[in-house]
């Protein structure tokens, strides 16, 4: 069984098994939660990143956690909100079914996700919500044993009270 549980705060500060980061196709660090993840996580981290050669958006590849409490980092490159056209929706559902796949054959069974996307990317936070809850439930169905805990962190207000209202009406607490 899977618990799929919300909390606010900063994913920095989590010790799961795997933290999640809204990273860029370079792998190499830059704002909002990479630029937090590469500074909790210290220099180390970007030098294993450098030998992953970038990612595509969609993909997930891991990492040490150096000095994050979380042991590893599942760095993700969601997609840049463009319209909706760009199969914007399809990359980011992937983005979360792929880093719960790589942690599974890692068998890591705690993860937390930030909000892929919803920041410096623009895609819409309620669309991205329901996505990400639809990707985890989909992984859960196919897999109830690989996790024990999947947490989403929201930094901001606006995506918590989203997660909130959306984790209530899908009555998810816990995932069986
Ligand atoms: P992206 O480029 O994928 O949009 P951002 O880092 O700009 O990535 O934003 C993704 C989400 O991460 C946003 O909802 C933002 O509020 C959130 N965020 C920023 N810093 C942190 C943090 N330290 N912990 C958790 N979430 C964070």
């Amino acid at each position: 069984m899977t618990q799929i549980t919300l909390v606010k705060g900063d994913i920095t500060k989590m010790h799961p098994d795997a933290i999640v980061n809204a990273a860029n196709s370079s792998l190499l660090g830059g704002g909002g939660v990479d630029g937090a993840i590469h500074g909790a996580a210290g220099t180390e981290l970007v030098h294993e990143c450098r030998l992953l050669a970038g990612c595509k958006t969609g993909e997930a590849k891991i990492t040490k956690g150096y000095n994050l409490p979380a042991k590893h980092i599942i760095h993700t490159v969601g997609p840049v909100w463009n319209g909706g056209s760009k199969k914007e929706e399809h990359l980011l559902y992937s983005c979360y079914y792929k880093s719960l796949e790589l942690c599974a054959q890692h068998k890591l069974t705690t993860i937390a996700f930030p909000n892929i996307s919803t920041g410096i990317y623009h895609f819409p936070k309620q669309l991205a919500a329901a996505t990400a809850i639809k990707a985890v439930t989909d992984f859960c169905e196919s897999e109830p044993e690989a996790f024990t805990e999947i947490t989403f962190v929201c930094f901001d207000d606006e995506n918590y009270t989203i997660y909130q209202s959306l984790l209530a009406a899908t009555h998810i607490t816990n995932y069986e």
